[in-house]
């Protein structure tokens, strides 16, 4: 027998139709590169939207064809983020720190029709100019006016674009399994893979952010998390479900300017990486400045500390919530929702379970497994490979036949190395993927090792991330010198320079005699991390000297 209600598939427009309706009145605050604030309504981005939808279809974008965006977070990232899926076509969000390699080779392998750029970073596709000759457009998110001159043929501005379009157009009833979104992670080496979400996923865990980070209609939320990287742990479509204000910060991240919009727009929510939130507290001890409208501060992308939970609850009164996810899990995996138990058996109890990654959101199921894929005890100490499953978790990487990430029964293997409690308690203990968290944002080791190797004095080399206060974690670059040779660190620098970007190189190296190598020949790096456990960054009481951008 069938169920007899009606069917409304799970769409991405649908959400904002909603908005519309009945969150009228609802604001969405962007600060602008321009340097001003923009406001407008959930009816004026709905409006919008739909003519963006109608200029896509004037470009000559069609079902199923994609559209990049390399934007911080604001109102047309937005407008972006329903038009595309809207008319059948997929917005493809562009990391702006990607090097300019990796740039070209996802607009290529996305396929993307036309590219939506903040004029701040139009240079990057002026440097690649003769790899983007299958664009149908280039245009910058931008008033005529303010069109910066370009190398680029036939660059349009944004606001024109919109200006001679209507804003009627009917949303499409799709599948809701249609692809929506994609966004690529560049984590280990080799090529960005391509997570491709569905309708469905973004919509499922829209509303599984609003139960996991348990926001409600009185909530103002500033979403530093950037629009360009996982949905932004899909933060702004609960806010169209939910019709709570939105807070879009723009380009400015320093701690004073974030400080400065939270309080101007009585922010109670927000979401951010740990270096973020470190930079937002340095601000407020220079200042003596504090938060007053802040109730909720969202920590995910890499470990919190405790320090920076007990910051958070203690000095400011804000209560820290530290959640889990990945680009492959469309949005949070795991979110900190706390069990009468916890909560009875005191504060410390809770702090501890908020140093834990969470709780597996519902929708997804988490296991942990040995070696051989055996089962390990979720007993909260036996730990092992996490793996996960569920309605938002990519089965497949976009048009990339290997699935070595994926176990023979259809599960996805994070890369982390987890443990699970009794009661689903979720703790990361360590990576078995071979990267190193910058800020948020991945550094390929195995690229570093190589690059390093291009130098004639290194016979090994082996990169790990340590601890840092300001970006959680900085490579560690460990050598073994060919006979007879003595280290040369400027020279050995000089080297990765011309392989890697800036910000990935690495913060130190230190020699050593021979590297541990396991039984199938690979670099134990668990026992290098053990053997420089007591190590300390040189960087790691003062500022870097690679800067991220
Ligand atoms: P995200 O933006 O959610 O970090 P990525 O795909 O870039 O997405 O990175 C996912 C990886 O980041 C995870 O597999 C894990 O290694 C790390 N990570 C994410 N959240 C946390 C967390 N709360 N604690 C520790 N590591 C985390």
């Amino acid at each position: 027998m069938h169920g007899l209600m009606q069917n409304f598939p799970l769409l991405v427009p649908s959400l904002l139709e909603h908005a519309e309706q009945v969150h009228g009145n609802v604001e969405i605050v962007s600060k602008r590169l321009e340097g001003d604030v923009h406001r407008y309504c959930f009816p004026d981005l709905a409006r919008r939207a739909r003519q963006l939808a109608n200029a896509l279809q004037r470009l000559g974008v069609g079902e199923g064809e994609v559209v990049g965006t390399i934007a911080w977070n604001g109102y047309r990232h937005m407008e972006l983020y329903y038009a595309a899926p809207g008319m059948g076509a997929v917005y493809h969000t562009i990391n702006p720190r990607l090097s300019a390699e990796q740039l070209a080779y996802v607009i290529a392998h996305a396929e993307d029709q036309v590219v939506f750029v903040e004029a701040m970073f139009l240079p990057m596709l002026e440097a690649i100019a003769d790899q983007l000759v299958g664009l149908k457009a280039i245009v910058v998110l931008c008033d005529e006016d303010e069109l910066p001159a370009s190398s680029l043929p036939g660059v349009l501005a944004y606001e024109s674009l919109l200006a001679a379009e209507s804003d009627q157009y009917q949303w499409l009833e799709l599948d809701e399994n249609r692809a929506a979104g994609i966004c690529y992670t560049s984590g280990t080496t080799g090529n960005p893979k391509g997570v491709v979400y569905s309708h469905r996923a973004l919509v499922l865990q829209a509303m599984n952010t609003v139960i996991g980070l348990e926001l409600n209609s009185r909530d103002v939320i500033l979403p530093i998390v950037p629009m360009f990287h996982v949905n932004a742990w899909t933060i702004p479509f609960s806010a169209a479900l939910l019709g709570t204000k939105l807070v879009l910060p723009g380009k400015d991240l320093d701690g004073a300017s974030i400080h400065a919009l939270m309080e101007s727009e009585a922010v109670t929510f927000s979401a951010g990486v740990p270096t973020v939130w470190q930079m937002l507290f340095d601000h407020l001890e220079q200042t003596g400045e504090r938060l007053t409208t802040l109730k909720k501060a969202c920590i995910g992308g890499s470990a919190a500390a405790r320090s920076m939970l007990e910051t958070f609850r203690d000095r400011y009164g804000v209560e820290p919530l530290h959640a889990w996810g990945m680009t492959e899990t469309t949005s949070m995996g795991s979110a900190p929702i706390l069990t009468p138990a916890v909560i009875s058996a005191g504060d410390e109890a809770v702090m501890d379970a908020k140093m834990s990654q969470g709780r597996a959101v519902f929708g997804a199921r988490l296991r942990v497994v040995g070696e051989a894929g055996e089962p390990v005890p979720a007993d909260g100490a036996s730990s092992g490979h996490l793996q996960i499953q569920g309605w938002a978790v990519a089965q497949e990487y976009f048009k990339r036949s290997g699935r070595d990430e994926w176990t023979d029964d259809g599960w996805f293997d994070t890369g982390d190395i987890a443990t699970l409690d009794a009661e689903g308690y979720l703790r990361l203990t360590d990576r078995a993927k071979d990267v190193i968290k910058s800020g948020g944002e991945w550094i390929s080791s195995i690229d570093l090792e190589n690059a390093a190797l291009a130098h004639p004095d290194v016979a090994a080399a082996a990169v790990i991330g340590m601890r840092h206060p300001k970006w959680d974690e900085r490579p560690l670059l460990i050598v073994v010198l060919r006979s007879g040779a003595v280290l040369d660190r400027d020279s050995v620098m000089a080297t990765l320079s011309e392989r890697v970007a800036k910000w990935w190189l690495p913060d130190d190296i230190q020699v050593v005699d021979a590297l541990p190598i396991g039984a199938t020949g690979k670099v134990q790096k668990n026992l290098l991390r053990e053997q420089f456990a007591d190590y300390q960054l040189p960087t790691a009481s003062i500022q870097p000297a690679a800067e991220h951008g």
